[in-house]
């Protein structure tokens, strides 16, 4: 640590329920040391509503900290134990094999939060990975995740990057970095499989009767206790999914242990946001077959939450055939849930304040054009509301051929008669909900490359800053609205970046 610089761990106020309520469910565990850290990023106002000291943190004690090297003083390190269906086939055995649960802290507002360290060096978990992670993943992770929380979608969120000064190996020597990161909690569907899977029931009790308590308190009276968190993690994830529809997002790997019991969106790899509006874009450089395409998303997560059930089956019933029953009935609401959930954004990005029967139809059918005429997701949406106020210039031109559009504007104009609200107030509510700026693929790539290859966070910076405010209209925000070209978009994927 540079002279001068404080040296004692400070102290987060952590409060270690999960090392408490769930021994056996994981291995205390300490981060590698570091070579030479450097704060990257601390994310200030995250930090601020943690209830941490903001001010000695964003400096050279915040590296040792956000390292690994100095975990705060009351921190219980633990790697979590989980299993998990990668690609739909099941490894029993994953677990945090670079990342460490440090505590949890009760926020400002009284919400339970994670705090753990994702790069932190080789666990017990680790199989044959080096346990770390490099920069641009983890820059990647810090701007969709913020991206992602300014859009008020459910998401885990980057408390802090590090540089490690070290070099890590992959397809290339990568400069290495230690993300922090901030959960509702860090269990995930591959959780309770992991239990399941070695028939331990105990612990698969034990865990339920933990998740029903911290995300789902309303219902954790409720019998059987695993059937009311099957219910109440079907509807989170329906509500989430629908989320993820309505902004375009594509998650890109959504293997059971990627997927959170809280309904926040969790481990960013190769995510992106869509461009021209096509459902089976893929982005993932690993995902050959396209099972994670956007189209696709709403249909995994009820197999994956599938996969929950049947790990929590011998807890729903002690007779099998009753257990299933039960269940399926449970995750059978997940089609219902989600439809109303996605009818409902869609609605709202039409601009339509009263539901009426046709309203998922009347999306589709704009769904249909722009799908044909490869028209960009963010802008047809953001672009509607000036439709509203009696411009249809910049919407149509959108569209390969402006006309294809022409019948549908119409009956969308004849329904916006029907809700009957004024054009500024309708065009006002449209604007709060069809962003204007979403962290483009070309953008995050650019602001990467700077960081990694030219230890430039310049243009990570004013990335972020653009995304942190998605809905405003602005001066100077032209680069950071309009999709990149074609040709970008067509060689474009992403690495998992492990
Ligand atoms: P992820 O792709 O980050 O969701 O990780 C999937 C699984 O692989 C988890 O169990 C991770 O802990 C593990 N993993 C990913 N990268 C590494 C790494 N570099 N070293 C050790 N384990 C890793
Ligand atoms: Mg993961």
């Amino acid at each position: 640590m540079p002279d001068g610089a404080p040296h004692t761990a400070p102290v987060f106020g952590l409060d270690n329920s999960y090392a408490r309520d769930l021994p056996g469910t994981f291995v205390a565990w300490r981060a590698a040391r570091v070579a030479a850290p450097r704060l990257l990023k601390l994310n200030r106002e995250l930090a601020e509503e943690l209830g941490l000291d903001t001010a000695t943190l964003d400096g050279p004690l915040g590296a040792e900290v956000f390292s690994g090297n100095l975990p705060p003083s009351d921190a219980e390190p633990l790697a979590q134990a989980y299993a998990g269906h990668q690609f739909g086939g099941f490894s029993p055995q994953l677990g945090d094999g670079r990342a460490l649960l440090l505590g949890e802290v009760i926020d400002r507002k009284g919400r339970r939060r994670d705090i753990a360290l994702k790069g932190s060096g080789q666990t017990p978990f680790s199989r044959r990975g080096d346990g770390k992670a490099a920069i641009g993943p983890v820059l990647r992770e810090y701007l969709i995740g913020e991206a992602m929380h300014a859009l008020g979608i459910p998401t885990t969120r980057a408390l802090a990057a590090v540089a490690t000064g070290e070099q890590i190996l992959r397809d290339t020597a990568l400069p290495g970095a230690v993300l922090t990161r901030v959960a509702a909690s860090h269990i995930r569907v591959g959780t309770f499989q992991f239990f399941a899977a070695r028939g331990d029931r105990e612990n698969l009790a034990k865990l339920t009767t933990y998740t029903l308590a911290r995300h789902y308190p309303a219902v954790a009276s409720a019998e059987p206790p695993a059937l009311a968190l099957l219910g109440a993690v079907t509807e989170a994830q329906a509500q989430l999914i629908a989320q993820w529809m309505a902004v375009g997002f594509i998650h890109g790997v959504m293997n059971t242990d990627n997927m959170t019991l809280s309904g926040e969106t969790i481990d960013y790899g190769p995510c992106a946001f869509m461009d021209a509006y096509a459902p089976g874009t893929v982005f993932s450089s690993i995902d050959h077959q396209g099972r994670y395409a956007y189209g696709n998303q709403p249909g995994i997560a009820q197999w994956n939450l599938a996969r929950l059930a049947e790990a929590l089956l011998p807890l729903i019933d002690p007779n099998e055939d009753r257990a299933v029953e039960r269940a399926t009935d449970v995750l059978q609401g997940f089609v219902p849930a989600y439809e109303r959930a996605w009818t409902d954004r869609m609605r709202a990005k039409l601009g339509l304040a009263e539901a009426e029967d046709g309203d998922a139809a009347l999306a589709l059918g704009l769904l249909a054009i722009m799908e044909a005429e490869r028209a960009d997701w963010t802008l047809v949406f953001r672009r509607l509301s000036r439709v509203a106020q009696g411009d249809a210039s910049a919407f149509r031109l959108l569209f390969g051929n402006p006309a294809a559009v022409d019948d549908w504007l119409t009956l969308w104009q004849a329904r916006c008669m029907r809700d009957g609200r004024p054009a500024e107030v309708r065009a006002a509510a449209m604007d709060r909900v069809n962003p204007l700026v979403i962290p483009r693929n070309h953008k995050v790539e650019e602001a990467i490359a700077a960081a990694v290859w030219e230890n430039d966070l310049a243009p990570f910076e004013a990335l972020l800053d653009q995304i942190q405010r998605p809905f405003e209209e602005m001066e100077g925000r032209e680069a950071f609205v309009l999709p990149p070209p074609q040709s970008f978009t067509e060689n474009f994927r992403t690495f998992c970046g492990t």
